[in-house]
């Protein structure tokens, strides 16, 4: 059973230079971990963070994927089909 995200060729962001939840900076917060939202490239907390940003931009915007945006972490998640992905073979090229 393999279950293909639809939404793969939505993605317009792989990386990007922001390096902190702007959302977490606003309120004077901090946070656990980072993700970044590959279809406008947003940079939000994750749902171990106690604000989840990441998962409100999802909310806010129906943007479904995201991108671990900590060091040597490769892979995605995909809020809509609620699937893991792996960006390793995307990253590099
Ligand atoms: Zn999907
Ligand atoms: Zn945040
Ligand atoms: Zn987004």
């Amino acid at each position: 059973m393999s279950k293909k995200c639809k939404h793969l060729d939505q993605i317009k962001f792989t990386s990007t230079n922001k390096h902190v939840c702007e959302d977490c900076v606003k309120i004077g917060d901090t946070w656990v971990h980072l993700r970044m939202c590959m279809l406008c490239g947003n940079v939000a907390c994750c749902d171990s963070s106690k604000n989840k940003h990441a998962t409100k931009h999802f909310h806010a915007t129906r943007h479904p994927i995201i991108k671990s945006f900590e060091p040597g972490e490769d892979w995605g998640w995909c809020y809509i089909d609620q699937l893991m992905l792996d960006f390793s073979d995307v990253v590099q090229q």
